[in-house]
């Protein structure tokens, strides 16, 4: 048996070809495979505009930057996130607020959203935990309604849907981020994109992330020192996706529905092999939702809780790798030493103590799964 693991990536030859014609064409990087990896990714998420990163974060960061986000503002989020989602605001000098969790999707809890809203509040920042889409229109209905922006973090939820659209369509908020980091929907190694409708936020997005640099006449303040002449406008970064990676993310997208309908098969095999467990609550699919299920997010029962590190301990005896998601974001000893204390989130500190993430990903079989199964029923069994 192959050790297995939480989640990894899927490449085949296709995937390798593409990448290999990139290393022999002129351009290794801002060519033309960057351009048609956006075209595509706007396309199936069906927004006006992508605009590519280096990274998921990377993209965060863009994301906040370009909806005006600076010192002492705040942002509304998750602690049921990776680090990344409020680390981004602290970049720019601005405050995480975190709100919590409804314990039965792990996604932001909408009703707890508006006693977090401030004067200094800028977005609201929503996770689609695991690939379950939020309820994104009534998070849309608190947000306009408090004349703030919605920025969806859809790290784990390229492919998912919301009421029949895709997630990144940007109906029911300002911009929607990707990562394509390998345990993702789709790889490009490290990568990230953000999508929107809004011209303006493209524009700021992709200045920001080549250095604050326009080579565009259009947006010049004075008139060209000659056709060699080019303007810095913003303090940006070098946030560029390259066209290797942009190449083998053509390559992937072209899999995505392939790769969500494995995923969704890997669910169904889990309520089969699962049904009736004593130990163990599946996961929900609520009726608005169609999850990319990035993750498998499954909750250890009452009495069981406390043997959560011993689970883990015989599990790795067995090659088995998996990954508890997530520590509350406030709860990581950099965020205790900003003052964000402990308790202010408790159904996410519960969630976070139940909470184990199944192995699901494209490339495992039927009987790596019924193996794992078996294996962590035996364990199971022999705990109290
Ligand atoms: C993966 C992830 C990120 C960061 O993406 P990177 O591409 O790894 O920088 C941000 N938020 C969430 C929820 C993620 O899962």
């Amino acid at each position: 048996m192959r050790p297995i693991s939480y989640g990894k990536q899927y490449i085949d030859e296709s995937d390798i070809e593409e990448v290999v014609k990139v290393l022999h064409s002129d351009y290794l990087t801002q060519g033309p495979k960057v351009r048609e990896f956006e075209k595509n990714l706007a396309e199936i998420v069906g927004a006006k505009y992508a605009v590519s990163f280096s990274n998921g974060t990377a993209a965060l960061h863009g994301a906040y930057f370009a909806g005006g986000l600076g010192p002492k503002d705040e942002i509304v989020t998750t602690p049921n996130t990776f680090a990344a989602t409020s680390n981004a605001a602290l970049y720019l000098g601005a405050r995480p607020i975190f709100s919590d969790i409804d314990m039965k999707t792990g996604n932001i809890d909408p009703d707890e959203i508006e006693e977090k809203i401030t004067q200094r509040t800028k977005f609201i920042v929503p996770v689609h935990y695991s690939g379950h889409p939020v309820v994104l229109e009534t998070i849309y209905k608190i947000a306009k309604k408090h004349n703030l922006m919605v920025i969806e973090d859809a790290c784990h939820a390229l492919g998912a849907k919301y009421k029949g659209d895709p997630i990144g369509s940007c109906k029911y908020s300002d911009m929607t981020v990707f990562s394509f980091h390998p345990v993702k929907s789709i790889t490009t190694g490290e990568g990230g994109a953000v999508t929107t409708n809004s011209k303006e936020l493209y524009n700021r997005l992709i200045l920001f992330r080549q250095h604050g640099i326009t080579k565009n006449r259009e947006d010049f303040s004075r008139t060209p020192d000659g056709p060699w002449y080019h303007e810095m406008r913003l303090l940006g970064y070098n946030y560029r996706l390259t066209d290797i990676q942009a190449a083998l993310g053509i390559s992937q997208l072209r899999k995505l529905d392939k790769f969500i309908k494995r995923r969704r098969e890997i669910v169904s095999l889990y309520k089969d092999l699962l049904k009736d467990n004593p130990y163990f609550e599946l996961p929900p699919e609520e009726e608005y939702a169609f999850s990319s299920w990035h993750l498998y997010p499954v909750k250890l029962k009452e009495p069981y809780i406390p043997y959560k590190r011993d689970i883990f301990e015989e599990l790795r005896k067995k090659s088995i790798f998996l990954q508890v998601h997530y520590i509350p974001v406030y709860m990581h000893p950099y965020y205790q030493d900003l003052g964000y204390k402990k308790g202010i989130s408790p159904i996410s500190e519960d969630f976070y103590k139940r909470e184990i993430s199944f192995p699901i990903y494209y490339s495992l079989e039927d009987n790596e799964l019924r193996y794992f199964v078996d294996t962590i029923l035996e364990i199971m069994e022999k705990l109290i």
